[in-house]
């Protein structure tokens, strides 16, 4: 999960990295408050989970609480890069000396971390790592070791942070690396880090990203969910408990087991270039006990799905056999009914594995109108791909 700047900031207070105070609003005259509260010049930013805000006119100087109305008013509503304002953050103004950036990653790829600095902060880090890649130290960081002040020293002298600022930037290197671990975050990022004139370093942004997987030990997680930013479908699934992710594409899938939802995905995306690129909607693992209700859930978000065309349901029976997924398919077909949202869309189901024959045995007796039953993979994901292409086309 990404968070927005003032989550980022509020974790960043949190662990004592150095930062500007202020708060977050939704409307003009609040952010007239706020400022009256602050009592100096303000710095009013946008808060949308999208970098550079600066260029696009979301991060706006106010000398006063009635500039800081003004400049609310001109970023609530604003588009940035497709995503439409609804917060601001207001926060005590700071003067600049010097713009630097620092961030720590994840780097699955070298089972490690990756610390990168430099003294040329405030742009787009990516057009400093094109044009200057001297300028953009990157030192890899043991995650057992972790960033001790020996790292942090390295990592300042390679980005060559001036001689008077050193120990300040390693204090804020290390409480970064706090947030880091104790947060569970894939990514800190502060752009930029600013040299007051006064000599003092700040936090004047902060991008963070918390690993998803550590939600349930992260007490502050569930008050970080972003509701309207998240697919809406995303967030039912959720409430579900199933492993579902949104994709673009016209057919759903439901599958038992990762490896075998991942596989059928391919296998739909490469059936479906013969019936004009018809292409998976969605990754969804019901996991091994597909009882009726998960099987129902699981359909419901599914067919809920506008862009869903027609259902792809490829179990293999293991601890759960074909019959019970058969009967979880049709018992779930009924809950719908129940509900007053009907299926509407073809499902064609591949069962195989562990009592297969009883489990097709159960779904052509039921004879459901939706409901088609193929033998193999391969030739389902054929047919499930020309149902899709066939029923978009018919719109
Ligand atoms: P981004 O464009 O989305 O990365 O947003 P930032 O928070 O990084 O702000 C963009 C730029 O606005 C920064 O690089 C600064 O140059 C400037 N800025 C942000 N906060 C302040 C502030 O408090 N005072 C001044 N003078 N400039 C600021
Ligand atoms: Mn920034």
């Amino acid at each position: 999960m990404d968070l927005y700047e003032y989550q980022a900031k509020e974790l960043f207070l949190k662990h004592d990295v150095p930062t500007t105070p202020g708060e977050v609003c939704t409307t003009p005259e609040a952010a007239e408050a706020i400022a009256t509260r602050i009592g100096k010049p303000v710095v009013v930013k946008a808060q949308v989970k999208v970098g550079g805000r600066g260029k696009a006119g979301g991060v706006k100087l106010a000398e006063d609480p009635a500039e800081a109305k003004a400049r609310a008013t001109d970023i609530l509503g604003l588009d940035i890069k497709g995503h439409t304002v609804h917060r601001v953050l207001v926060a005590q103004a700071s003067d600049i000396s010097e713009e630097y950036y620092v961030s720590f990653m994840l780097d699955r790829a070298n089972r490690c971390f990756l610390a990168m600095a430099s003294v040329e902060g405030g742009v787009e880090i990516e057009e400093v790592a094109a044009n200057n890649p001297d300028a953009l130290a990157m030192i890899r960081v043991d995650a057992l070791e972790g960033c001790t002040e020996a790292k942090a020293r390295e990592i300042v002298a390679a980005a060559k942070f001036d001689a008077k600022i050193a120990d300040q930037v390693v204090n804020v290197l290390m409480k970064l690396w706090t947030v880091l671990v104790k947060e569970d975050a894939t990514l800190v990022e502060v752009n930029p880090l600013v040299l007051t004139p006064e000599g003092q370093i700040l936090a004047l942004d902060g991008k963070v990203t918390i690993d998803d997987n550590a939600a349930y030990r992260l007490e502050s997680y569930e008050g970080m969910v972003d509701r309207e930013g998240t697919d809406p479908i995303e967030l039912r699934a959720k409430e579900f408990d199933l492993n579902y992710v949104k994709l673009t594409g016209d057919v759903g899938i439901i599958g038992n087991g990762a490896g075998l939802v991942m596989s059928t995905l391919d296998v739909v995306a490469y059936a479906g270039e013969e019936f004009g690129g018809m292409k998976p909607a969605n990754f969804l693992d019901i996991g091994g006990g597909a009882s009726a209700t998960v099987m129902a859930n699981g359909l419901d978000i599914v067919l809920n799905d506008p862009e869903v065309q027609a259902v792809f349901v490829n179990v293999f029976g293991g601890i759960t056999s074909c019959d019970a997924v058969a009967n979880g398919v049709i018992q779930a077909l009924e809950l719908l009914e129940k509900q007053g949202t009907p299926a509407t869309k073809p499902i064609v189901c591949r069962i195989d594995g562990n009592n297969a024959i009883e489990g097709r045995r159960i779904l052509t007796d039921a004879n459901h109108p939706l409901i088609e039953i193929v033998d193999t993979m391969d030739d389902a994901a054929r047919r499930v791909a020309e149902l899709a292409a066939a029923r978009k086309a018919g719109k």
